[in-house]
């Protein structure tokens, strides 16, 4: 069955430019930086808005291939929470194998 990119159902990063009401409007995001870790790569802060304000984020890829939902550096979960983890924007889906 093909993979279908999971949704970033939401996000508790208000800093960072892609979100906006707990929402990450990125077409897509990066998990997984450095590798063992489940950081939202995709993260940064300016002053100016990211993203489209009707889309909701995917999971494009994720590095962190200790995550038991980690396929082939893909994210397998139906979707994933993103928020603050030990002072990083950290996928709070994540689950050791
Ligand atoms: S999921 Fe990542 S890119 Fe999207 S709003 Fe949260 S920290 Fe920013
Ligand atoms: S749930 Fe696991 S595989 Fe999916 S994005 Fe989070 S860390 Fe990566």
């Amino acid at each position: 069955m093909p993979m279908k990119m999971p949704e970033v159902r939401n996000c508790a990063v208000s800093n960072c430019a892609y979100n906006s009401k707990k929402t990450c409007h990125a077409i897509a995001v990066t998990i997984g930086h450095p590798k063992s870790d489940p950081k939202c790569d995709t993260f940064f802060e300016s002053s100016v808005r990211g993203g489209v304000d009707d889309m909701i984020a995917g999971v494009g890829a994720c590095k962190t291939e200790d995550c038991r939902y980690n396929v082939h550096f893909e994210c397998a979960a139906t979707s994933i929470q993103v928020g603050m983890k030990e002072g990083d924007p950290d996928c709070l889906t994540f689950e050791m194998r």
